[in-house]
């Protein structure tokens, strides 16, 4: 009995030997057995490293992120040189020159068929119904009928329509062709609000699901994507690889990307994109460019106007890009969803005014041998709020700060706790001050001085200025050294951390009788303190300088 990896497998990649690779030794051995050059190049920061060495040819810690990422075991997933590579391979390990056929429903990516006709496979393209919905039926019709079809591909959701197709559609197509490869890319998936299908890739062995960290997770010029499926029918496509597909520097950048520092960023800038896209979708619709406004799953919308042209000079006047797709129709356009003050450039091109908004976001991330660490804040939305430094006690404290200030902070870090929670805290609040001080700008129009006194049996005082010159001063005790993990000492540290950083003047007065109180009274105080002082005033930079 052959497998459906053997059966579908052009034979000449079915019959192919292994590519003989290198062996990998230790890291200190003296690594003289693949013509490697042993200088560095001149080339700095930390994704440099090791540049003048062959990159890891399968790299499996990568590889188990990924498959966690996805949900699905890590033997059903293939990494590949973006999803772009996941296509052209799959058609070159089972597309047979000048036999095989491939089947695309278009409007859709134009990879697939020019991958298809690059590797001399026939492309048989049925287009798209009125309201761009896959339809199984139809598209199994096709299959039957031609012999020769191979590979499916169904785009979900769907570039440039961002139409998402059903996961019950998905099961019901592979499950009718099931001596043909079903490709399913979900290169925006991430952006729709249905679910992905991944674990059903290689639970139905034709099933096949293609992801990427480009558009997501920002990664496209780093080329990382993955094929899910059938280990089998992995191994098959994995033969047309070259040996060393990922580039050393996209794979350090990939697993960065998608560590526990990072992600709680990574998913509230997706969150804050799907509420762009939601917002554009809206106000495009009154502009009086465009006959139709279409949102659908992906971070980009489409469009359709009357007058392709002129609209095409007017961007071009006001330097905003957007793709025109007349394949689709005369009058189709793809914008992409930007940042906020992008979209904001974009709808003004289309003739619709937004109000100013204050734009008082920042995004950073700071990394040291202890500590990795990425942080958001916008200072004019109250949520969302996410702490997780791996401090339960601080992940609190520091959440008061937020919730007190009325504005949102993502805060992750990754700090090496196996020691002590010192480096943590100190370096979480460094950060934390510095996204402050990048999200406050200017300081135009702020309030700058914010005060006040609470708290139970505790009483915290905390005189803030936003003056741009850190100073801190702490008074205050504590009898006990811990409150769980988080040891009491540090708090003088977290303000001064955040007054250097920050560039700050932060006074503290602390007095009462239980530690707990007295901890929170003071990341609460300094919460409210901050309220007050980053609140917008009027328009003026609040010095008689004119600069602060
Ligand atoms: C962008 C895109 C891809 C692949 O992108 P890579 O950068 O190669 O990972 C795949 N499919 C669709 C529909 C896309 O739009």
């Amino acid at each position: 009995m052959t497998t459906l990896a053997q059966r579908l497998a052009r034979p000449e990649i079915r019959d192919l030997p292994p590519f003989q690779l290198a062996e990998r030794g230790a890291a200190d051995d003296v690594q003289l057995d693949a013509n490697e050059n042993p200088f560095p190049p001149l080339v700095d920061g930390p994704l440099a490293r090791d540049l003048n060495r062959y990159p890891d040819p399968r790299p499996e810690s990568l590889r188990a992120r990924m498959a966690a990422l996805y949900g699905v075991p890590t033997d059903r997933l293939l990494l590949t040189r973006g999803g772009d590579d996941a296509i052209d391979i799959l058609v070159r390990a089972f597309c047979r020159p000048g036999e095989d056929a491939v089947l695309v429903r278009p409007p859709t990516f134009g990879a697939y068929a020019h991958f298809a006709r690059m590797s001399g496979a026939r492309v048989i393209e049925r287009p798209l119904g009125q309201d761009f919905r896959f339809d199984v039926e139809s598209t199994v019709a096709v299959a039957r009928e031609d012999s020769a079809v191979k590979l499916v591909f169904v785009c979900s959701p769907n570039n440039p329509t961002g139409t998402l197709t059903p996961a019950a559609d998905i099961r019901a197509l592979a499950e009718a062709m099931s001596d043909t490869l079903v490709l399913v890319d979900e290169a925006y998936v991430e952006f729709a609000d249905g679910e992905s299908v991944a674990p059903l890739a290689g639970e139905i062995p034709n099933l096949l699901v293609l992801r990427t960290l480009s558009k997501a997770y920002g990664l496209a010029s780093a080329r990382v994507g993955c094929l899910i499926g059938d280990p089998e029918v992995l191994e098959m496509a994995g033969r047309t690889l070259p040996p060393y597909p990922l580039p050393g520097p996209s794979i350090a950048a990939a697993e960065l990307a998608l560590s526990a520092s990072r992600r709680p960023v990574v998913e509230a800038r997706i969150e804050l994109l799907k509420t762009e896209r939601r917002r554009v979708a809206e106000r495009l619709s009154a502009s009086p460019w465009l006959t139709s406004v279409q949102e659908g799953g992906g971070n980009f919308l489409l469009l359709e106007t009357n007058a392709p042209e002129a609209l095409a000079v007017r961007l071009r006047e006001r330097g905003v890009r957007a793709r025109f797709r007349p394949q689709v129709s005369p009058g189709a356009v793809r914008l992409s969803i930007g940042s906020p003050e992008e979209n904001d450039l974009a709808l003004a091109a289309f003739g619709v005014e937004t109000p100013d908004r204050p734009a008082r976001r920042a995004e950073l991330s700071r990394d040291t041998r202890e500590t990795r660490i990425a942080v958001a804040v916008d200072l004019d939305a109250p949520a969302p709020r996410r702490v997780r430094t791996g401090v339960g006690f601080y992940d609190h404290m520091l959440d008061q700060i937020a919730a007190h200030a009325g504005i949102s902070l993502i805060l992750a870090c990754e700090g090496d706790l196996e020691t002590d929670p010192h480096h943590t805290v100190e370096d979480s609040a460094l950060a934390l001050g510095a996204a402050l001080k990048a999200a406050l700008g200017d300081r135009k129009g702020i309030g700058r001085y914010g005060f006040v006194t609470p708290m139970d049996d505790a009483e915290a005082a905390i005189s803030l200025d936003l003056s741009a010159r850190p100073f801190c001063r702490f008074e205050g005790e504590f009898a006990t050294d811990r409150l769980g993990d988080y040891p009491t000492a540090l708090t003088p540290h977290v303000f001064r951390s955040l007054a250097d950083s920050l560039g700050a003047a932060i006074h503290v007065r602390v007095t009462g009788d239980d530690d707990h109180h007295k901890t929170e009274a003071c990341f609460k105080a300094f919460g409210r303190a901050l309220r007050q002082a980053v609140r917008i005033e009027g328009g003026e930079v609040p010095s008689t300088k004119g600069v602060l």
